[in-house]
């Protein structure tokens, strides 16, 4: 037997990133209804995992963490996290519908009180993915402190099945036999906000292939930084040194043709920027280095934000990294091409943060017909006019799965993706249910179901 459920909605959105929250949100508001596809355990995107954001300094946790809970507690808004989609087609009725394969998490969230007694109890400890990989988790746990919801998800792949997070469960919400459940959605509108992932670190070999221990990237940096890190204090992985000496390796992945990345990512200077800024403060007797090819501070304030970190005693070397090596102690040794004065040099330090490319994480090829454009994100079919219009009638995208852009940028395409989803809606029929809250409704189904998921 295979769980189905059908939900009818107004509008579809796929990725629960700030971008997808804002955009349900500001639909939610013209009292549409919106059901959110997360493929995490939570909602939050990247933005819940930063330290502080440029170029205001503002806590990350502070500013996302409410429009989480906003988005959670709205009535017109449903969460469905831990869900894989499967497709996002126009079915024969002409609404779109979205198939989604929700994970088991073998704990049933409708039970989950989120006492974590479970996670208190479980023997088994993992590398946090969370906390850039430095500390430990259980394997049934609730993502971070704040995630949404907190609901407890058990990892199969570590888990042991010694039965104690069963017992001590106050609710009995756990299910070692709970079963992946399709749900199709049905929807007027869609809006893509899947955002975007780093290139992998094993894909430069120049730069160590993620061998160093030493070479960390710069979402790692974020959580040594953010109040709630691994250590709580900036240390280096290989011994927990503080580190004296770090260096910044700007397009370390992008404006790069060997790795197919050949655009500019956009946010890594300022992010660069902003940890130096943030370490300066942390460690205020390191020397920090940022090698750059050119320093792009685009946006409002950025300009004024780099020359503040020049007058902090910053760093900047005009430079291209050639290659990164371990050298004695744990220190990397950096080989550059000197811009401004010529020549290679080599000197080391005590950690380096890579500035990582940044590429589209969903490739829709097989599961959605939606066009993407030549660097793998999502195609505008009006670039300068409508940013937000693909190539899919009824289809919007928003937030860095158009192409990478930073929170502020992110933030205002949501505001125009459900701008753009509402005009759509206002044309086309609503749903007849009644206005309040999203019907799912979960009726079990004979097994050949699953062939037409
Ligand atoms: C190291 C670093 C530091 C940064 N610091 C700053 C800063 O200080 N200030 C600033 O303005 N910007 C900063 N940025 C940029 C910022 O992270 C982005 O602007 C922001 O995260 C974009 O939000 P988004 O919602 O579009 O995408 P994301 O945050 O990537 O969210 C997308 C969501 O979609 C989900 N998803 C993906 N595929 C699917 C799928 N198939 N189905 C369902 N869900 C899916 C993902 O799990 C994710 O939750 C930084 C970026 C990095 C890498």
């Amino acid at each position: 037997m295979r769980l189905e459920a059908k939900i009818e909605v107004d509008a579809v959105v796929i990725g629960g990133g700030i971008a997808g929250l804002q955009t349900a949100l500001d639909l939610a508001e013209q009292d549409y209804l919106v059901v959110v596809v997360e493929k995490d355990a939570s909602v939050g995107g990247k933005m819940i995992r930063l330290s502080k954001v440029f170029p205001t300094l503002d806590c990350a946790s502070c500013i996302t963490t409410p429009k989480m809970a906003a988005a959670a507690h709205h009535e017109n808004i449903s969460i469905l996290t831990y869900g894989d989609l499967k497709s996002l087609d126009r079915s024969s009725d002409g609404r779109l519908e979205a198939v989604v394969e929700k994970k088991p998490r073998f704990v049933d969230e409708a039970k989950c009180i989120g006492c974590r007694q479970c996670e208190y109890d479980c023997p088994i400890l993992v590398a946090d993915e969370n906390q850039g990989g430095f500390s430990a988790r259980k394997a049934i746990h609730i993502p971070f402190s704040n995630a949404i919801p907190q609901v407890a998800t058990l990892d199969v792949d570590h888990c042991i099945l010694c039965g104690r997070c069963e017992k001590v469960c106050p609710t009995q919400a756990v299910d070692y036999f709970q079963q992946p459940q399709t749900i199709r959605i049905h929807a007027a509108a869609a809006v893509i906000a899947t955002g975007f992932q780093m290139t992998s670190l094993h894909d430069k070999p120049q730069y160590g292939s993620g061998e160093i221990t030493n070479v960390i990237d710069a979402l790692q940096m974020e959580r040594l930084l953010a109040p709630h890190g691994p250590y709580n204090r900036v240390l280096r992985p290989s011994d927990g040194m503080e580190p004296d000496s770090i260096a910044f390796v700007q397009c370390a992945g992008s404006r790069d043709r060997s790795m197919g990345v050949p655009y500019c990512s956009r946010v890594c200077c300022m992010y660069a920027i902003k940890q130096a800024m943030l370490l300066s403060g942390a460690l205020p007797l390191a020397d920090i280095t940022i090698y750059y090819m050119d320093i792009r501070a685009f946006g409002k304030n950025y300009e004024q934000f780099f020359q503040n970190a020049q007058a902090m005693g910053i760093q900047f070397v005009k430079a291209k990294v050639a290659s990164l090596a371990a050298a004695e102690n744990g220190a990397v040794e950096v080989c550059y091409e000197d811009q401004v004065n010529g020549g290679v040099t080599r000197t080391s330090h005590d950690l380096v943060v890579l500035s990582l490319g940044k590429i589209a994480a969903w490739n829709p090829f097989g599961t959605c017909p939606v066009e993407v454009a030549e660097d793998g994100f999502i195609r505008s079919v009006s670039p300068r006019l409508a940013a937000t219009l693909t190539s899919m009638e009824g289809v919007f995208a928003a937030g860095a799965a158009a192409g990478p852009k930073d929170i502020v940028d992110a933030i205002a395409e949501a505001g125009a993706a459900a701008m753009k989803a509402a005009s759509y809606l206002s044309a086309c029929h609503r749903p007849k249910q009644a206005r309040s809250g999203v019907s799912i409704n979960v009726k079990p189904q004979p097994s050949r179901a699953v062939a037409m998921g």
